[in-house]
């Protein structure tokens, strides 16, 4: 193992007289076969030439502000090329991606490192919102790709139809990117295959929405307001209400800039 001695580093010898450990805290209980480094963060630490290289029972001062780490509870990290974390402070990072600044916790690094098992050089480089952004990302690319899947592989499963739709419309909405009219097929496929299977209907007028086909998607949420209407079951409730509001503004809108749908008013009416 390549060990990365830093500047500073002193013998034994040369630290006699100077060390004054932590009372009552340290591990180290001679300074036989010991070296001591000089360390930005720690201070002066001890380091044995042996196969435990860093004191991971060693406690260093806390500085303000700080919080104890605990290097048992850290992994995969070489004893020899970097000590472990003994401590933690807030650290000030900027964003690759927004290129804002951020603070990196020390409870935050801390939770890194001893629970979620983060290797002890891994830092972020994203703000938390440009985190919280990339997962929603993922989360919508990882749903539409397995809803992609499981209609391909049972293509006379309604509600594999109806979760492709539903994931195609997440997908545009969050992303911007996605195929409107697959979406759209979907849906009536699914009402085809299962023609109790309402929702299909909301996701359709979802997909005819986004892809600015207002007429289509008045009727299709209309389809899906009489056929949910006397539903007790909460979640269709929501999408009643959701539904209800949706046509509502498309409508309007509908009204003030008649190229959109209005040319169909009979499909307004439900
Ligand atoms: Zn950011």
């Amino acid at each position: 193992m390549a060990r990365n001695r830093e500047a500073g580093q002193r013998s034994d010898r040369d630290h006699q007289g100077g060390f004054q450990p932590d009372p009552g805290t340290s591990s180290v209980p001679d300074h036989a076969g010991v070296t001591w480094e000089a360390h930005p963060r720690y201070g002066d630490i001890p380091y044995r030439d042996t196969a435990g290289g860093y004191d991971l029972d060693y406690r260093p001062a806390l500085p303000a502000g700080a919080v104890r780490g605990d290097p048992h509870r850290q992994r995969d990290f070489c004893n020899h090329c970097q000590p472990p974390r003994y401590f933690y402070l807030d650290e000030e990072r900027t964003c690759v991606e927004c290129g804002r600044g951020f603070v990196f916790g020390a409870t935050e690094q801390r939770f890194w490192y001893e629970r979620l098992g983060f290797q002890i050089e891994s830092v972020p480089i994203r703000c938390p919102a440009c985190r919280r952004a990339d997962r929603s990302r993922r989360r919508l690319q990882r749903r539409l790709a397995e809803a992609t899947d499981a209609a391909r592989r049972q293509p006379d499963d309604a509600l594999a139809q109806l979760v492709l739709t539903a994931a195609t419309v997440e997908h545009v909405c969050g992303l911007g990117t996605g195929s409107l009219d697959s979406a759209i097929r979907a849906a009536r496929k699914a009402v085809r295959l299962d023609p109790n299977l309402h929702l299909a209907h909301y996701w359709e007028a979802r997909a005819q929405e986004l892809a600015d086909r207002r007429d289509k998607a008045i009727e299709a949420y209309g389809q899906f307001i009489d056929a949910a209407r006397h539903s007790k079951r909460r979640s269709t409730r929501q999408l009643l209400d959701d539904a209800l509001r949706r046509r509502a503004d498309l409508q309007a809108r509908s009204t003030r800039s008649p190229d959109g749908g209005a040319s169909n008013p009979g499909a307004v009416a439900g």
